[in-house]
């Protein structure tokens, strides 16, 4: 039995983990492993912090997926000897803070539901806040501590999985996939850019936004995706300032959201905008904005080095929950549309898939069937039937 895992980014490579854990053959197919969204998330694992109305089952996920963390980078970290330091997990803490009274109004709203689906949020006073993270401004509206959110680096983590995948005998082919193919009703492998076949009895489909693409899912995937497109800045601190942010601070600031993310080497990631203008480079409007945001958060950060820009597309999903479950050409999962959560969801995602494809999983998973990846698209034979 050989699966064939079209995409690379952290749940293509998580996936392609557990498959191999589980016992398949895995070949992994990605003309460029690791670049997509994942190159440039911030990996806050914030499944508290993100509670938004009307996203319970996608709460539910993130949930389990924040408990499967430790064990998931654990397992990757022994693989190569490391700790899980050493693949990007920290457990820092996360602030929410708010920067005027109608960011208060909406911040307590948030938290409110928050509390009320059972989950562990605390009230802070400003002053509290700041003695946690002397930086922040003293003109806050208000603060919130959740300890339980932490975070990884998704780029550290992804190296690692690629050289532990390695190690495990996973075989990487560096080409695009142009489609997937089937014969006597299943899957049969996948067709690449260059007119290769690859066989394989199971193939799953993690290529993000790029999954759009792929012909022949027995679904149209272009109304179900779409790129949101965020900016995120690295900056790197003066020597004065090194390791004085210490967990992740989430803010609104005049109803816009900004995040700072502090990595182990010292570094803060602040991002990120969120924007459906089609435009795949770094916004200069979005760099003023997060910069102009963030400096009226934490005013230090004007004396920090901005050190990197970059921009990527999250691949979005008409509800914000992602395209999880079978497509309707047999033996082919879709495992994407995981927006602005995929590295939270990363290893429910992969269980979900080994589960969906008969392989083992470790504890129970929360119920996929909201997930449907044919929820907003017909598969193709009703369609060509229904318009005949
Ligand atoms: C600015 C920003 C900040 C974010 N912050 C967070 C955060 O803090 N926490 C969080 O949980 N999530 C965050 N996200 C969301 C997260 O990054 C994505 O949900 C996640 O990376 C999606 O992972 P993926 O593996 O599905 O896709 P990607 O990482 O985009 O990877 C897809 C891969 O598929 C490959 N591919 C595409 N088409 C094909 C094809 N035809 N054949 C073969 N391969 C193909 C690409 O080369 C790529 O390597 C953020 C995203 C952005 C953009």
């Amino acid at each position: 039995m050989r699966t064939i895992v079209i995409g690379a980014g952290l749940v293509g490579l998580a996936t392609a983990w557990r498959l191999r854990a589980a016992g398949a053959e895995v070949t992994v197919v990605d003309p460029a492993p690791a670049s997509g969204a994942t190159h440039a998330a911030a990996g806050m694992l914030a499944p508290v912090a993100e509670t938004y109305y009307r996203e319970e089952a996608l709460g539910r996920l993130g949930l389990a997926s924040a408990t499967r963390y430790p064990a998931f980078v654990d397992e990757v970290a022994a693989a190569l000897g490391r700790d899980r330091g050493e693949v990007g997990y920290r457990d820092t803490r996360t602030l929410v803070v708010g920067a005027d009274a109608a960011d208060r109004g909406s911040l307590g709203d948030l938290f409110d539901l928050t509390i009320g689906l059972g989950l562990s949020m605390e009230r802070l006073t400003t002053r509290q806040a700041r003695r946690l993270e002397p930086l922040l401004s003293p003109t806050l509206s208000c603060a919130f501590l959740v300890e339980g959110d932490h975070q990884v680096d998704p780029r550290v983590l992804a190296q690692a999985l690629l050289q532990a995948l390695r190690g495990a005998g996973v075989e990487f082919v560096e080409r695009r996939a142009a489609a997937v193919t089937a014969s006597t009703g299943a899957v049969s492998g996948v067709q690449l850019d260059d007119g290769t076949h690859l066989n394989a009895d199971r193939v799953v489909l993690t290529a993000g936004v790029g999954a759009r693409d792929v012909a022949d899912t027995g679904v149209d995937l272009r109304g179900a995706l779409r790129p949101i497109y965020g900016d995120v800045l690295r900056l790197d601190a003066p020597a004065s300032l090194r390791g004085q942010v210490t967990g992740t601070i989430r803010a609104l600031v005049a109803g816009k959201p900004a995040y700072l993310v502090p990595r182990a080497d010292g570094s803060l990631v602040l991002g990120a905008t969120s924007r459906e203008d089609g435009n795949p480079r770094v916004s200069a409007g979005g760099v003023h904005e997060l910069l102009r945001d963030a400096i009226r958060l934490l005013p230090a950060l004007a004396e920090f080095a901005l050190v990197e820009t970059v921009a990527r597309a999250r691949p979005g999903t008409p509800d914000n929950a992602p395209l999880l479950g079978p497509l309707p050409v047999p033996g082919l999962v879709a495992a994407t549309g995981t927006y602005r959560n995929g590295i939270l969801l990363a290893p429910a995602v992969a269980d979900a898939v080994a589960h969906l494809l008969r392989l083992d999983v470790e504890s129970p998973l929360p119920d996929l069937s909201p997930f449907d990846p044919t929820r907003f698209t017909r598969p193709r034979e009703r369609q060509t039937k229904e318009s005949a």
